[in-house]
């Protein structure tokens, strides 16, 4: 095989080997959201009711601070009561400290019936928090994983990138071209090797005549069926996943 049809087929092997992970890493972020609604879906019960729960803590704050400040009405309506000084200021004064007596007594009722909600939520939170918990570990796990996936094509993304770039200053830039070229047409694939007499691509039979200019492998030949170059190699388990990526 010449040298630069052997450079050619490891360009299409890295350019494979980029597309595939380009698609991976397309798809993690795709997964974590899945991932995350996954576990809301599952804890949608346990998470209303906890923001059920920190909203009655915030009410019973407020109607604590409403009583609070009622009651300190009320004893300045008390004090006021001293000190009227006619009939009609005494029974206005009176139904002052009516009013607020009424206020405090149904603000208290209020409170009470949220300490008995909060209780209450406090021991279902507590029921259903260990298989959340338990849940929400799970993700964890698979989302750290996901992130070192990332990390790692990345990586590896980054490496395939520095050695397609050597490799293509090596070849010649018309043999380039018609990769290039074909390759954008071919989704990736320039190349197709002949496995059994057919090519793997399109799964056409060679011809015999051409089958054998490719085994000698000294110039360029296409396939006559879907215009791919067609090489061939005695070691086939690297082409069996060649073929497969081109499902
Ligand atoms: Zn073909």
């Amino acid at each position: 095989m010449s040298p630069e049809l052997s450079q050619l087929i490891e360009l299409q092997e890295l350019d494979l080997d980029i597309l595939r992970i380009t698609e991976r890493l397309a798809k993690i972020p795709v997964e974590r959201e899945q991932i995350e609604n996954e576990f809301n879906q599952f804890a949608a019960e346990f998470l209303a009711l906890k923001n059920r729960y920190e909203q009655t803590l915030k009410d019973r704050k407020q109607l604590e601070a409403d009583l609070a400040d009622t009651q300190q009405k009320h004893e300045k309506f008390q004090q006021d009561k001293m000190r009227v000084n006619n009939e009609k200021e005494y029974t206005a004064v009176l139904r002052e400290i009516d009013a607020s007596k009424k206020l405090i007594s149904s603000l208290e009722t209020e409170t009470l019936k949220r300490m008995e909600e909060i209780e209450q939520m406090e021991s279902e939170l507590k029921v259903q928090a260990p298989a959340i918990e338990t849940k929400r570990g799970e993700v964890d796990t698979t989302l750290a994983s996901l992130d070192r996936e990332r990390e790692e094509s990345l990586r590896l993304s980054v490496e395939l990138e520095n050695r397609r770039r050597q490799l293509c200053e090596k070849l010649p830039r018309s043999l380039f071209s018609i990769y290039d070229r074909m390759s954008r047409t071919k989704r990736g694939q320039a190349l197709s090797e002949i496995i059994d007499g057919v090519c793997t691509a399109c799964r056409m039979k060679v011809r015999p005549k051409v089958f054998s200019d490719v085994r000698r492998g000294d110039q360029m030949i296409t396939c006559e069926s879907c215009g791919r170059i067609l090489f061939y190699r005695n070691e086939p388990q690297q082409s069996a996943e060649m073929a497969m990526s081109n499902e």
